[in-house]
């Protein structure tokens, strides 16, 4: 099984990434993990991303095309993988049908997270984070014992500036943009299958066993 996965910020991908993982017992590629795996080993694309990200700057295209393809050449993607994060453009997309083609690899599914804007504007903006500990809070689903306070820390909890609700609706209209002529591309192929993103987390497991086993 070799998996892509796309969905909007806030949709659970990552969440979604985890169960597929566990269940079919695949590892998963996410361009934030291969960029700091790249640094950590010193490879040639490593050392040069670093030198963008040190800069907090954005890593260009071919940077992170080739790190995906210094990470496919890994022995463990033989028998699938799960690829979260990438890829976000049709830049990429070209870049990763080169890689796969070179190695004889083709995709089975590209699962895409559907979920309104508006539930996703509903999730993130009642997001509080912890500015100390890093711990994630929900008003609804995950409130903290006491009111604006960090169970864990007690620091005061805030609203992060990127889940301000009109910066969700910047990043989402970026999403929609980019991911669109992907899900089109993919469609075109056949591969597309979607998953719900309103399924409560408890019902995930099964849902995506049943989606693609
Ligand atoms: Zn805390």
């Amino acid at each position: 099984m070799k998996i892509i996965i796309l969905g909007p910020p806030g949709s659970g991908k990552g969440t979604r990434a985890h169960i597929i993982s566990e269940i079919f017992d695949l590892p998963v590629i996410t361009t934030g993990d291969m960029l700091r795996g790249a640094i950590r080993e010193k490879t040639e694309y490593g050392l040069e991303a670093k030198t963008y990200m040190d800069l907090g700057d954005l890593v260009p295209d071919d940077i992170v095309n080739g790190i995906v393809k210094e990470r496919m050449s890994r022995p463990d993607v033989v028998k699938g993988f799960i690829l979260d994060g990438y890829p976000r453009s049709v830049n990429q997309a070209d870049a990763l049908d080169e890689i796969l083609k070179a190695k004889g690899i083709k995709l089975t599914h590209v699962l895409s997270v559907v979920l309104s804007d508006e539930e996703i504007i509903e999730r993130l903006s009642k997001r509080r984070s912890c500015p100390v500990c890093n711990e994630i809070y929900h008003l609804v689903s995950k409130p903290p014992k006491k009111k604006g306070v960090c169970d864990k820390c007690g620091a005061k909890l805030i609203l992060r500036e990127d889940d301000k609700e009109d910066v969700i609706r910047h990043r989402l209209q970026v999403y929609r943009e980019t991911t669109q002529p992907l899900l089109e591309r993919y469609e075109k192929q056949g591969l597309i299958v979607e998953t719900d993103g309103e399924v409560p987390i408890e019902g995930l497991r099964d849902h995506l066993k049943e989606l693609l086993g």
